[in-house]
């Protein structure tokens, strides 16, 4: 089955308002539109109304990093996903920084998606096992505990819109990417277990990304692996030419064809 590709750009906390104008702007003029592929802007909270009014809709949508499961209420700092239903298509969920530096626990992440869809926001939920879980071999349980948990609330018909992000947290701001049989054998376990969650329509029609260390250079490779749509950008997305080349990478692979 064909699904549309996805490249998003996870900016973390980086660029002031006027810089991720800037950013936008450069990726306006180096990105083109490509029929398969959706290209995903995720600016921190100050940058989405600015940049929502600067993007153009056909050739970029905008992502939230997180969000309140709570629509409204007396809960200081927060932003609600509510509150921005009206200006992102999707919202990263359950990212491993929202994890390890603000203790998110696998409820708040289920709480979010949750939350997420009920606003009529796309979830990316990040899944992924730490080092040290990886290396006491409990990768495919760690996978398993977070996408039951954070999916207990959704419905098969919800869950065929949502994103996965497989992001081993060892692979993140490191030197190169896990390798292709790493992230194909995560890849499968996380689509079987939506199998088993909600049956092959559900599984055939979720879109799982990689994310972790993308740079121009792997694209191929890991676009090549059956069951990869698309890619979840940290570090790269900052710099609009290995940006763009990563998108342009994407779409060469949804041509069915690699880059030189
Ligand atoms: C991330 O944090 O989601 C990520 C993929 O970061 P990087 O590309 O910098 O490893």
């Amino acid at each position: 089955m064909s699904r549309v590709k996805l490249v998003v750009a996870n900016w973390k906390m980086y660029l002031s308002i006027h810089e991720a104008s800037l950013l936008t702007h450069r990726l306006h003029k180096s990105i083109k539109t490509h029929r398969n592929v959706e290209v995903v802007l995720a600016p921190n909270y100050l940058s989405l109304q600015p940049l929502s009014q600067e993007i153009d809709r056909r050739r970029f949508r905008l992502a939230a990093q997180d969000g309140y499961f709570v629509d409204e209420g007396a809960f200081t700092g927060e932003v609600s996903l509510s509150q921005m239903r009206d200006l992102v298509h999707y919202a990263i969920i359950g990212h491993s920084e929202r994890r390890r530096f603000f203790q998110e626990s696998f409820d708040e992440t289920r709480d979010k998606v949750a939350a997420a869809v009920r606003n009529g926001i796309v979830p990316i939920l990040c899944l992924g096992e730490t080092k040290e879980e990886r290396s006491q071999k409990e990768t495919k349980q760690v996978l398993h505990d977070q996408i039951v948990t954070a999916l207990s609330n959704i419905t098969s018909e919800d869950a065929e819109n949502i994103v996965l992000a497989y992001e081993p947290v060892w692979a993140i701001g490191a030197n190169e990417p896990a390798s292709p049989d790493t992230i194909k054998e995560a890849v499968d376990w996380i689509r079987y277990q939506v199998r088993e969650l909600y049956g092959s329509k559900t599984e055939e029609s979720i879109r799982v990304l990689y994310g972790g260390s993308d740079e121009p250079e792997y694209v191929s490779g890991i676009m090549a692996i059956d069951g990869v749509d698309g890619l979840l950008v940290g570090r790269a997305s900052l710099n609009y030419e290995r940006f763009s080349d990563i998108v342009t990478g994407v779409y060469l692979a949804a041509l069915g064809e690699t880059k030189e």
